[in-house]
């Protein structure tokens, strides 16, 4: 789905990702794990455009989407993200928070995109909360909120970064449970994440990101069983 060629992008004098290369296969899971500061959320922001890069190119379907001309509202739509932070609105219910996007972006009729929210809110759990505000929701509830959200879209990919980070630990569960289901079925997942075994569990390939580069990937097997470079193996120490 994804190619993306010699990405760069720097803040000013600070070469936050160098050289970025990285193929997204339909139906893939990814999980993309490095240091604080290493350039993941970067590398996300980058991939969905929320951040323009400085340099290099992402294909998607074989088309270069940072050419001139080239509709970026329409290729963002098939961009979902789930943020750490949540970013529900507010002050919208749970039903409107899934139906805003679906109306005015997409196009869909309420009804349709009402039938939409309640199937995703089912899967995640949370179809008796339609009337629910976000501040009355525990965190794990709000990132359930979050991926139905992103699902009723019907994204071609769907972006995490760090889902569970804010979350008390009792509520890490609860959302990795509903990631692992949407894995199963065949979404296509790109998820920055410190849940190590979570990540060898779910994940088709896993790519380990140290000071802008990827500096090693492969198989969750390979890579954390049998990591081969030496700033990979010291990081995992740090963390399993
Ligand atoms: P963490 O695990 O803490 O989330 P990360 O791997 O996601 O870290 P990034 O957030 O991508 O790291 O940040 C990489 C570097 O880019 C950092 O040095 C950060 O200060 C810098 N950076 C990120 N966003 C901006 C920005 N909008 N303006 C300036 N510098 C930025
Ligand atoms: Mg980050």
């Amino acid at each position: 789905i994804l190619e993306i060629k010699h990405l760069k992008k720097s803040f000013g004098s600070n070469e936050v990702l160098k050289d970025i290369n990285m193929d997204i296969h339909k139906g893939e899971v990814i999980s993309i794990i490095g240091s604080s500061g290493s350039g993941k959320s970067t590398l996300l922001r980058s991939i969905n455009l929320l951040e323009i890069p400085t340099g290099g190119e992402i294909l998607y379907h074989g088309e270069n989407v940072l050419q001139k001309g080239y509709d970026l509202p329409k290729y963002r739509t098939h961009l979902g993200m789930v943020f750490q932070s949540f970013n529900l609105f507010e002050n919208l219910n749970v039903l409107e928070n899934l139906i805003v996007a679906q109306t005015t972006v997409l196009k869909r009729e309420r009804a349709e995109a009402e039938k939409i929210a309640l199937e995703n809110l089912t899967k995640v759990g949370m179809a008796s909360f339609v009337q629910a505000r976000p501040r009355q929701l525990s965190g794990g509830q709000k990132q359930r909120v979050a991926i139905a959200r992103a699902l009723s879209m019907n994204p071609e990919v769907i972006l995490f970064d760090e889902p569970t980070s804010a979350l008390d630990p009792e509520m890490v569960g609860e959302v990795l449970n509903i990631m692992n289901e949407v894995a199963k079925s065949g979404l296509t997942m790109v998820i920055v994440t410190h849940e190590m075994e979570f990540a060898r569990e779910v994940s088709d390939r896993v790519i380990f990101m140290d000071k802008g580069v990827i500096a090693e990937e492969g198989s969750p097997e390979q890579l954390f069983v049998n990591p081969k470079e030496e700033r990979t193996r010291e990081f995992l120490q740090r963390y399993l």
